[in-house]
């Protein structure tokens, strides 16, 4: 059975689910595009009323869906809750700045009268992954729904309970039947849907691999494509830092999600001057970190996501060793049960290895002193991807002039990667392309039409 929950805290499956077969697949788009031409016609306050009475179900119902988020993939409970929290909070406010987002904006020929009006496209089909089960839906949908389109959803085939769950959202908040459809399918199905012409948009969050097939289908078939994918972002450390709020930072950037984020900060790479410093009191608390049962309010660091993600991870730590990396703290399987690893932090790394180019996407942090601000700049964009960054130094200007300088979609300045409704999240280079949240994200899947009036 390919679509189920396994708790990785403990290896054991609790529920598996049947594919929806190709029947039913058929019947959804079909509902979808039946659907979407009523809802193209609705008023944007209609549109906000769902949005808002979702946010609120979500928020009445935190605490149940936090813990489905916990079983199926491990994140700590807290950082469960306040994923949840985020969701609704992202649900509201498209609902409260969407139609002001996407009013018609005059423009000023030479002659006569001339606008453009942001119009639905259709169907969008979405393909979620696992990490962030509530919000990666959410920044998808919530804006497209406000836009006038229709959703399906695929959802990653290790969290399907929170897939359904967030379709019964939608159903419990009276949402007419076709707005937000969830497709139990696998990944491998999920390619050949794209070129349906029922759907008119798509959207993948998820590893260079699934997102590279997804967008040659759309290419192949002209659609338009949001991808965001995989990160190694940079953490950057220079000599007029605070060292201890960077350690704070560092701590917060690598090991949020177990680990398991695409702006995690994944690369620390610190001047010489500090570097020492940085690395020991990195490496002390790196040691300390609390590793556990993710329900327990105590830990600090829950499970992979599954045992697979688990073995993946070790085998790259591996491999990294073998490259000349040296495992300064962790490095090994925490526990006999359950998808755990110990915190780690690598030094040593070299640059030109094949490995230097991966994400390491768990609590594997690696760690490079650099003799100047221009060597970590170099190091910062030896990268195939492009996603976030951050820079630590208390002189803002420098890090501003620095942030012109990295190769990213995003730099955070005195902060790790992060995420907030009202700010544009997205990448460059292999990390994908198109923008998500924010009034930007909403703009993704419209017609920009021109209306002329001589
Ligand atoms: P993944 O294997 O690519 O899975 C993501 C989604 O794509 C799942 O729903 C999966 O379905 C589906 N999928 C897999 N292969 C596919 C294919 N060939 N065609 C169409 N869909 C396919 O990703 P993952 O390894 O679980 O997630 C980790 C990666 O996602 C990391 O690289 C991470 O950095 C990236 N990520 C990026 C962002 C961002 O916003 N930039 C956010 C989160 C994660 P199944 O589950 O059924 O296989």
């Amino acid at each position: 059975m390919s679509i189920q929950t396994t708790n990785p805290a403990t290896n054991k499956v609790v529920k598996s689910f049947d594919e929806m077969t190709d029947e039913q697949v058929e019947a959804a788009i079909e509902k979808s595009n039946h659907f979407f031409q009523e809802w193209k016609k609705t008023i944007y306050d209609e549109r906000a009323k769902v949005l808002h009475k979702v946010a609120e179900l979500m928020r009445k119902r935190k605490s149940e869906l936090a813990k489905l988020v916990t079983l199926e993939m491990g994140k700590i409970i807290a950082q469960a809750e306040w994923e949840v929290d985020l969701s609704a909070d992202i649900l509201d406010y498209y609902a409260d700045n969407g139609a002001a987002f996407l009013a018609d904006k005059k423009l000023n020929p030479e002659s006569g009268e001339a606008f453009i009006r942001n119009s639905p496209k259709g169907v969008l089909f979405g393909v979620m992954p696992w990490n962030f089960p509530f919000y990666q839906i959410v920044r998808f949908a919530a804006p497209n729904i406000m836009a006038g389109n229709t959703i399906l959803l695929k959802h990653a085939s290790i969290v399907p309970q929170c897939g359904i769950a967030i379709e019964e959202l939608f159903k419990e908040a009276k949402a007419p039947e076709g707005l937000y459809i969830n497709l139990m399918i696998s990944g491998k199905r999920s390619t050949a849907l794209v070129s349906d012409e029922r759907i008119k948009g798509v959207s993948l969050t998820g590893s260079e691999g699934a997102g590279s097939s997804f967008a040659e289908a759309a290419g192949k078939n002209l659609k338009k494509s949001v991808l965001e994918l995989g990160g190694s972002d940079a953490f950057i450390v220079l000599e007029d830092a605070d060292i201890d709020t960077a350690v704070e930072m560092a701590i917060e950037g690598r090991f949020n999600n177990n680990g398991q984020s695409c702006i995690a900060s994944k690369r620390f790479i610190a001047v010489a001057g500090i570097a020492d410093e940085f690395l020991e009191k990195f490496a002390k608390k790196i040691a300390s970190l609390k590793v556990g049962d993710p329900m327990d309010p105590d830990t600090q660091v829950g499970p992979l996501s599954s045992e697979d993600a688990l073995v993946n991870i070790l085998d790259q730590v591996n491999r990294f060793e073998k490259a000349g990396a040296k495992i300064l703290v962790g490095g090994k399987r925490a526990f006999d049960t359950g998808a755990f690893m110990q915190p780690t932090i690598l030094t040593n790394l070299k640059r030109g290895v094949p490995t230097f180019q991966e994400e390491l996407f768990g609590p594997v942090a690696s760690f490079y002193k650099v003799e100047n601000e221009q060597e970590a700049i170099d190091l910062a964009n030896d990268s195939p991807f492009g996603l976030g960054g951050s820079i630590f130094t208390k002189d803002i200007e420098r890090a501003k002039r620095l942030a012109d300088e990295i190769d990213s979609g995003m730099i955070f300045i005195n902060q790790p990667t992060g995420t907030q409704p009202d700010l544009p999240f997205g990448g460059t280079k292999r990390s994908g392309y198109g923008r998500e949240l924010s009034e930007l994200g909403i703009h993704e899947f419209v017609n920009k039409k021109l209306i002329r009036v001589s």
